[in-house]
């Protein structure tokens, strides 16, 4: 355990994080606070989060701080996913910051769910991380299998993943996640900075027709992070 300079309470680690955004409506139900941690060395083929990938010191951010911003939204917030990257491959900060989350939702005057998205397989995380999970309302697990991408998979890039239900909340918000159905709209896309992203699980082709109609608007599309 390490100890704070003044021997007091232990620090918390700091969690190296790609982006956090809100409102996020493609990852899970309802109104949402979205986490994206940076650094993830799986390497699914046709991974459209690359730009995640490196595990850069220099991203690594506060975790008061992150619970400081999630702190300030505006409500009706349902609830908070947490996405990469592979967010298991940080589970000290991973645990402090599911910590603190469970902390603050208790005082929220509606249920706010925690899903947390992993490459890894359930049994994996049920071996080396129930602390974890036991922070967790629902997961979503396994890496993402292009050839298994296809329409109608609520809340999964691929067939091959699997929703798991936690809790009792998990239970109400995430309804039968593994039966293919229509669902809401897969990708959301946002402009920030002078950068386009998107956030969400797009289906076969969805990145190809995004490309399209960017270029077809006058925007440069060389250099884009899922293609990287
Ligand atoms: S686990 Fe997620 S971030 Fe990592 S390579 Fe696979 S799809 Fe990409």
């Amino acid at each position: 355990m390490t100890a704070s300079p003044a021997g007091g309470a232990p620090a918390l680690p700091g969690l190296m994080l790609n982006k956090a955004h809100y409102p996020v409506t493609t990852l899970g139900p309802g109104t949402r606070a979205g986490i994206w941690t940076q650094g993830c060395t799986i390497g699914c083929a046709g991974c459209v989060s690359k730009d995640t990938w490196a595990a850069d010191p220099a991203t690594s951010v506060d975790i008061d701080g992150l619970l400081g911003w999630l702190a300030s939204l505006p409500e009706p917030l349902d609830g908070i996913t947490v996405s990469g990257g592979e967010p298991f491959q940080q589970p000290r900060a991973l645990a402090a910051l599911l910590h603190g989350v469970d902390a603050w939702r208790a005082g929220q005057p509606r249920p706010v769910d925690v899903l947390v998205y992993s490459g890894y397989s359930l049994s994996r995380l049920r071996r080396d991380h129930p602390h974890i999970l036991g922070k967790c309302d629902a997961v979503v697990t396994g890496p993402y299998v292009e050839r298994l991408n296809r329409p109608g998979l609520r809340w999964r890039g691929s067939a091959n993943q699997r929703v798991t239900v936690l809790t009792e909340l998990g239970r109400t918000r995430y309804p039968a996640a593994n039966e293919s159905a229509a669902g809401p709209p897969s990708m959301q896309v946002s402009v920030e900075g002078g950068r386009i992203w998107f956030i969400g699980l797009p289906g076969p082709g969805d990145m190809d027709r995004l490309d399209d109609r960017l270029r077809s608007a006058g925007i440069n599309t060389g250099e884009v992070s899922w293609r990287s």
